[in-house]
């Protein structure tokens, strides 16, 4: 789009062109929905005996796609491909790898409308955080590339060490590891199983990607993507099932070099204590739940919080890992503040999220629908308040999906699970404090770290990126409290309980995540005078070392 690029950070007024092409590629697929796809296994469509039809949470007489439900063999299948795949993968030359992950961004980016389209279809986002979904994807992995680029492929000379009579070229090295499993959840299925993917690709590992079961097409299309731009047999390969078994089989096999799992806490820690079954231990990048604040102090500008803590509350129906989950607020603004907030949410237009007006979608499933109307139960029964929201919606094309009201709680004390626990849902709890100090120390009291926003003064801001325990802060945003993060700009990634490597997709020190250093000492016997001072060292050494010799 001319002049224009897309970021979470600027989706609010993109350009009637992107209206037009969205609306142009809903309209070509509503007309060609229900297709059977393949998983795709060394570079062949490969169909399970047992499929599984995949229905949209906006209406689910909607059947989008027909998909594979593949099980243990076909996990094993493709890592065997992906084994076979990587002595040439990892041996090809890293500009060539960088081309072809460049190539397939590319690919990305052509499709864009139609990708954003079956994006809102099977996830429920609107368009913009669909397509925005879709072109962070690509930026990732242009991203990779051009690390991978700006670090001459991550071959670096280190110094000599000082040898006598022998020369020393020593060579850092960074090498991928094998064969790397990417397991995706449903919130970015594009963007996380792309970040990942693009990462081990062009660091020179073949790639098994397993998408959630709920966003198997849209991750079918992505590796259509990789496909078209040609990437050799079994370097990409992708898989669909229930991760009960055929993803369980995925992380049991030993055969599996590395893996990139984002998705729930439980499931994430699952995960790593079943992957450490093998000899020696190999490298595991989590990225898991949050449960994140945003901080509002007395000296805020309310318009800008409250603006920003709407949108990461509610953005993709509060389904996001980087969601505002709880506001704390300084008891002087807090009454104008709730105000505030209760004021926008009323303003929100809930419906079907490929239409232009929409910005709320429903959830995802049946199972997060009801764990929706189960925890309301809960917050009323503890004395929770609902300042907006508490139920579903029914009527008309809400009884057709999985629609809930946003929904935020006041007066719920700050000792209830809730203010801990991950909902993944449309439900904020906000809190009243006396001081800062009080509001850190609330924030801080969680197993996660992912991501915290903050609005208040320039001193407090400080004092705010100095004391929280967030991989990814925000201050005085409006375009999000806690939510919206770019790669290049935001780098993404969680401490504590929220992500394993402490590096961030998108920013400086991700992709080397995906490879091993070798160190390569090379050494030769100096030259002195054009000659080897080795040679005229041994000479001089080899005489007398004959007589001593003798004299034995
Ligand atoms: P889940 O943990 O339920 O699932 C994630 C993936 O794991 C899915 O592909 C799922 O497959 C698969 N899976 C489930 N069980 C197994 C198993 N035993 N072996 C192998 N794979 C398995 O997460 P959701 O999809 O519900 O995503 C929401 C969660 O993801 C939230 O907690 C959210 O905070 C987190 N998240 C974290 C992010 C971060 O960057 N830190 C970003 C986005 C989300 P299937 O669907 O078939 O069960």
């Amino acid at each position: 789009m001319a002049g224009f690029k897309l970021t979470y950070g600027n989706m609010f007024n993109p350009p009637e062109e992107m209206h037009k092409g969205f609306d142009k590629a809903v309209a070509k697929l509503k007309a060609n929905l229900g297709r059977e796809y393949g998983m795709f296994i060394d570079g062949k469509d490969v169909f399970a005996d047992t499929k599984f039809e995949d229905h949209s949470p906006v209406n689910t007489d909607w059947v989008l796609a027909v998909m594979q439900k593949g099980d243990a063999s076909h996990a094993n299948m493709a890592i065997e491909a992906a084994r076979k795949a990587f002595p040439a993968w990892s041996r090809t030359p890293w500009q060539k790898r960088v081309q072809l992950v460049r190539k397939a961004a590319a690919n990305i980016e052509k499709r864009i409308f139609e990708l954003g389209a079956a994006m809102a279809l099977e996830v429920g986002k609107n368009r913009m955080e669909s397509l925005g979904d879709v072109q962070e994807t690509a930026d990732l992995m242009y991203w990779s590339a051009t690390m991978m680029e700006e670090n001459n492929g991550f071959i670096k000379p280190m110094g000599k060490d000082p040898l006598t009579g022998y020369d020393s070229t020593n060579t850092s090295v960074l090498r991928p590891y094998g064969v790397w499993l990417v397991v995706s959840p449903f919130n970015f299925p594009f963007a996380l199983t792309g970040g990942p993917t693009g990462a081990a690709l062009v660091a020179g590992n073949t790639v098994v990607m397993k998408p959630a079961t709920d966003t198997a097409w849209i991750v079918r299309l992505y590796a259509e993507c990789l496909r078209d731009a040609g990437f050799p047999p079994g370097v990409v390969n992708f898989v669909t099932g229930p991760g009960s078994t055929l993803g369980q089989a995925l992380v049991e096999n030993k055969d599996v070099d590395g893996m990139t799992f984002t998705g729930s806490f439980d499931v994430g820690m699952k995960m790593y204590r079943d992957y450490a079954n093998r000899n020696y231990i190999r490298p595991i990048i989590l990225e898991l739940g949050g449960k994140n604040p945003a901080i509002v102090s007395r000296n805020a500008n309310l318009e800008d919080a409250a603006t920003g803590i709407v949108r990461s509350a509610f953005g993709l129906q509060g389904q996001k890992c980087s969601a505002a989950s709880r506001v704390i607020v300084e008891e002087p603004v807090y009454d104008a503040l709730v105000a505030k907030l209760k004021a926008k949410v009323d303003a929100l237009v809930i419906g079907d999220p490929t239409e232009r007006g929409t910005y709320w979608g429903p959830v995802i499933n049946q199972s997060s629908y009801n764990d929706f109307k189960n925890f309301n139960e809960e917050i009323s029964d503890a004395g929770g308040q609902f300042l907006t929201g508490g139920h579903v919606k029914t009527g008309g094309m809400f009884d057709k999906g999985y629609f809930c009201e946003p929904t935020f709680v006041t007066d719920l004390p700050f000792s209830h699970r809730l203010w801990q626990y991950e909902m993944f849902l449309p439900i904020t709890t906000i809190g009243k404090v006396g001081n800062l100090d009080e509001a850190m120390k609330i924030a801080n009291n969680v197993n996660y770290g992912l991501t915290a926003g903050f609005y208040g003064s320039a001193k407090e801001t400080q004092w705010f990126f100095d004391n929280i325990e967030a991989g990814v802060t925000y201050a005085n945003r409006p375009q999000g409290a806690t939510t919206g993060a770019w790669p290049g700009f935001q780098p993404f990634g969680g401490w504590k309980g929220s992500g394993s490597s402490g590096k961030n997709g998108g920013g400086y020190y991700y992709v080397q995540l995906y490879m091993h250093e070798q160190i390569q000492t090379n050494v030769k016997p100096a030259k002195v005078n054009g000659k080897s001072a080795v040679k005229k060292l041994v000479k001089k050494i080899a005489p007398k070392k004959k007589v001593a010799a003798k004299r034995k």
